[in-house]
């Protein structure tokens, strides 16, 4: 099937409205910008959303790359600057936290919990609907088996291509367009239509467990991948899942699961 019927029929899944106000996390990459110009180009009415991390030359580059993009789409950007916002670099932030917690988180979980917490509370500060992000099936697969083998695949069972049992009025909803496109899929297809975006890897990506576990994947065809997929799907429903009871941080006053949200769990403590 086509990348563009298959992404299509993700949105009639979910039940994508045209009259939702989407705002699309863009990070200069091809997943974001595969998503943000297949919205676009199938009639949503959606804004872009970039966090600029300021690392250097390479935030630089993923900026630039969103600015074309959005140019060309036609669509508004806003930046989110985590220099002026917070104070300091993701870098900096990044280091900051890893010395408080004796370097026991790895840059991306650091990193990913940060941009989660922005991207809602700017959707919800914009009063956007909800939030697209660019994850593609081999994220999803990835994060199954991670789940696998930290024995939390309970975590897994509330991800698909749009959030589930989380209607509160501070967490806005999120979608993956692509939850079901694989990425050599989206490659070959950012190249067809000659997207603007920036190729290259995140320097900062280096000590991540889940990049040990895309580089098992990679050696699968892509058969295998959509399998885990697929029968994890139809064994999900019966996985127990964790309460998934709404508060709001005592620090932030963000959507969290416990007293203090992840964010504040890291940056405050
Ligand atoms: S690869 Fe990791 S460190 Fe780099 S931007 Fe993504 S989450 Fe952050
Ligand atoms: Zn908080």
């Amino acid at each position: 099937m086509k990348l563009e019927t298959q992404v299509k029929n993700t949105l009639k899944k979910i039940k994508l409205s045209k009259k939702d106000k989407i705002l699309v996390a863009l990070s200069g990459g091809k997943d974001s910008t595969v998503t943000a110009y297949l919205l676009k180009k199938f009639g949503y009415n959606i804004s872009g959303i970039h966090i600029d991390l300021k690392m250097g030359k390479y935030s630089k580059d993923c900026f630039n790359a969103v600015k074309k993009l959005c140019e060309d789409l036609e669509i508004k950007l806003y930046i989110y600057d985590v220099k002026k916002e917070m104070g300091s670099s993701m870098c900096y932030l990044r280091s900051a936290i890893q010395s408080k917690h004796k370097g026991t988180i790895k840059n991306c979980a650091i990193c990913g919990v940060i941009k989660k917490w922005i991207l809602n509370k700017e959707a919800r500060k914009l009063k956007f609907d909800k939030i697209a992000t660019g994850h593609n099936l081999d994220d999803e697969a990835q994060t199954i088996l991670i789940n696998v083998f930290k024995g939390s695949l309970q975590l897994s069972a509330t991800s698909g291509p749009i959030t589930k049992n989380t209607k509160d009025k501070k967490f806005i909803s999120r979608i993956k367009p692509l939850f079901y496109i694989l990425e050599d899929d989206i490659r070959t297809y950012v190249k067809k239509k000659k997207l603007p975006m920036h190729d290259e890897k995140c320097p900062c990506a280096i000590d991540s467990y889940r990049i040990q576990v895309r580089n098992f994947l990679e050696k699968l065809p892509g058969k295998d991948k959509k399998n885990i997929m697929k029968n994890f799907e139809k064994i999900s429903h019966r996985i127990k899942r964790k309460n998934l009871k709404i508060n709001y941080c005592e620090i932030c006053g963000e959507p969290a699961r416990g007293k203090i949200c992840r964010k504040c769990s890291l940056v405050n403590l």
